[in-house]
């Protein structure tokens, strides 16, 4: 049986000042009391991630940052490093997102970097894959995830993938109010965990969570987390504000 604990994280992409930010956070703690069966995970810009540290207290709630650089220091001018991020608090990094992929050129290689250079210091990835729009009408979206997926994780054994979280966020979906459905996007979550077993084992690939991203909102997130093989939500837009964030973090499977 699986021991998957759901997780919802909200990235929030290039929004929210400082107060904002602390602003959300101390809101949703004070609505949630505890979670038990799932955990919360926030990815606000670098600069609100030291002034969220202490307030990311309670078990059921972590912090993320949204990219970092693959190098442990040197002159980089204009880069974060996993130990950096390690040093204000996060515990996940989202890699690979489809915004670093078409706005910074970030390739598989670059996202294969970041990956080992976060499980290096002890930060669970949140590994983005996704196909565009011309690719699933290509009937391209199996082959273009498997490709993301063995780029991204090229190199690592068993025990490192097992630490790996991995995001399904269609492109076409992403900020679009276009969701992928339920069964859609099931269809990918159950190749991408066949496929982990084949790069690793069937246990570990049945431990590894699988979120789905890509215009989850509080009106769809019930159906889209009953699905077998869909463990949690990576939201965008949805999660700027508490109070649909909160209905998302209380979806109902
Ligand atoms: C995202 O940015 O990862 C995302 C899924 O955005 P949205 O929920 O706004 O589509």
């Amino acid at each position: 049986m699986s021991t998957r604990i759901a997780c919802i994280a909200a990235n929030w992409k290039m929004y929210k000042t400082v107060d904002e930010a602390v602003e959300f956070v101390k809101r949703l703690t004070e609505k949630i009391d505890t979670l038990e069966d799932r955990e919360v995970v926030i990815a606000p810009p670098f600069t609100a991630l030291y002034p969220l540290k202490d307030l990311v207290s309670p078990s059921w709630l972590s912090l993320s940052a949204q990219n970092c650089f693959w190098e442990e220091k040197g002159a980089y001018t204009g880069e974060i490093s996993p130990v950096m991020l390690k040093d204000v608090g996060c515990s996940y990094t989202i890699v690979g997102h489809s915004e670093r992929r078409q706005y910074f050129g970030e390739k598989n290689e670059d996202i294969n970097k970041k990956l080992k250079a976060l499980i290096k210091v002890g930060i669970r990835p949140i590994f983005c894959v996704g196909e565009r729009l011309e690719e699933r009408e290509a009937g391209k979206t199996f082959e273009v995830i498997k490709s993301q997926i063995d780029g991204g994780l090229d190199g690592l054994d068993s025990v490192d993938v097992a630490k790996v979280v991995i995001a399904y966020e269609p492109v076409w979906a992403i900020g679009t109010g276009k969701t992928a459905s339920p069964q859609q996007a099931q269809e990918v979550h159950a190749f991408i965990r066949e496929h982990l077993a084949m790069l690793t084992n069937k246990s570990v690939a049945n431990e590894i969570r699988i979120l789905y991203g890509g215009s989850v909102k509080p009106n769809n997130a019930d159906s889209l987390m009953s699905e077998n093989d869909i463990d949690g939500a990576l939201v965008g837009g949805a999660s700027l504000e508490v109070d649909s964030f909160l209905r998302i973090v209380r979806f109902e499977a």
